[in-house]
């Protein structure tokens, strides 16, 4: 693939215009569900498509999509699906200030994904202009709320077509054909206030966590002490993903253990502190509630232990489990349950997203992952991650890219950008993928 100077500064403008606009989620309203923010940034780019020569559409102010080739009901739909919402700038003041620094453009949603999807656009304006002539229909199909639970994608999914094969390229080079399952819930234990003596130590309260996929990195305890004055202490790990909690190391486990020690030295038990230590422990594979077990395509289970409350009549712990991709999530709800009961413990569930998982010898990964290698020389296998992507909420898509093997990942984080050179070699890749994959699945 040949850019020219011209065709590069097209890219910037466009991936610029895009950058400037804060698609942060914002407040509802009839015309823009996921706020005004996200629907001008969709707005934006279906009106250059449209400028281009491709056929759009908006549903319902929450997705889009731009499209060339057939425009019948009966062609097969090939799609690459992205999104324009992007996560809050947090204190990063130039967020939505767009840079270009030594070949990179620096931004909120600068990778995640309005580079990504820029990429998919000229991939695909390339081959419209060349006269190419898909039998297939090529969609870019654009949501608005991929960071805060893929609402745009339920939408999409109730009234569009849907594609016979699709990537998203909003996680990682190669291939993604194994997403674990996503189990989480909430455990509670209450037990009767006692009024505390005042002569032994207590633990009044602990906190820690904010969210349930991520490992907690610090946990604080109040304690009494036997003459009557309040103690806080604060229990330090290292913070992490919930995908990868072996990485971490979980405050939250550790603060129980050394408050159950503490406590058990002055020859006192407490229930909630009982159960943590025998149903959970210092694990990250849920072992000793007999959840530990792994499979060839996706790997172990990871069990983390995210948000915990914990005051003097109660505990909340919230809690996060990527499961392998063959296995059953009922017989997962069993063996937790099962395991809490004795303690009087109660299970919530709050979130279920099942697995995601195509064989390696399906059309579409053999064909991405073919195209892939090779574009970039290696001779590189489909993966299995533990994080989920917008792969989860289309059939027969799986994400692909834009972040190759070896770069850093800088979603989400300030200062997050795209290298230019990278998100070239991607359009290079997901134009061949259409192309391909158009080959492949016409009728
Ligand atoms: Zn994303």
């Amino acid at each position: 693939m040949n850019l020219t100077d011209k065709d590069r500064q097209e890219r910037r403008a466009f991936l610029k215009q895009l950058i400037r606009i804060p698609s942060v989620k914002g407040s509802a309203s009839a015309r823009a569900p996921f706020g005004a923010a996200t629907l001008e940034a969709l707005q934006t780019f279906l009106a250059k498509a449209q400028a281009d020569g491709f056929r759009t559409k908006v549903i319902d102010g929450k997705v889009g999509y731009l499209e060339f080739g057939p425009d019948t009901a009966s062609a097969p739909l090939l799609a690459a699906v992205c999104h324009l919402d992007v996560v809050p700038a947090g204190d990063w003041q130039q967020a939505f200030e767009p840079q270009l620094i030594d070949g990179r453009m620096v931004g909120r949603g600068s990778i995640d994904d309005k580079g990504p999807a820029v990429a998919v656009y000229f991939g695909l304006k390339r081959l419209l202009q060349e006269g190419y002539e898909p039998r297939c229909k090529l969609r870019l199909i654009l949501g608005l709320d991929e960071e805060s639970g893929s609402d745009c994608m339920k939408r999409y999914t109730k009234t569009e077509q849907l594609p016979v094969a699709a990537f998203t390229p909003d996680a990682e080079f190669p291939v993604i054909h194994a997403e674990k399952g996503l189990l989480q819930f909430t455990l509670t234990l209450s037990w009767p206030e006692t009024t505390v003596p005042a002569d032994k130590l207590t633990l009044l309260a602990a906190h820690a966590g904010t969210r349930a996929n991520v490992v907690p990195g610090d946990c604080h305890l109040t304690w009494q002490l036997p003459d009557g004055r309040h103690e806080s202490e604060t229990v330090t790990g290292v913070m992490g993903h919930a995908s990868l909690p072996q990485a971490a190391e979980n405050a939250i486990s550790k603060a129980m253990e050394q408050a159950r020690l503490r406590l058990a030295a002055t020859g006192q038990t407490q229930p909630w502190l009982e159960f943590y230590q025998q149903q959970i422990g210092m694990c990250y594979d849920g072992r000793l509630m007999g959840l530990a077990g792994k499979d060839a395509v996706s790997g172990p289970l990871t069990f983390n232990a995210g948000v915990l409350q914990l005051d003097a009549q109660q505990a909340r712990l919230t809690c996060d489990i990527r499961y392998p991709v063959t296995w059953d999530v009922a017989e997962l709800r069993t063996k937790i349950r099962s395991a809490c009961e004795p303690y009087g413990v109660q299970y919530t569930e709050n979130h279920h997203a099942a697995p995601l998982y195509l064989a390696k010898d399906q059309p579409l990964v053999m064909i991405l992952t073919r195209i892939y290698n090779e574009q970039t020389g290696q001779q590189a296998e489909p993966i299995a991650i533990g994080g989920g992507t917008y792969a989860r909420s289309l059939p027969n898509t799986v994400a692909f890219g834009p972040v190759f093997p070896g770069q850093p990942g800088v979603c989400h984080q300030t200062g997050e950008y795209a290298d230019l050179a990278s998100l070239e070699r991607s359009e290079a890749i997901y134009t061949e993928a259409f192309r391909q994959l158009d080959q492949a699945f016409a009728r």
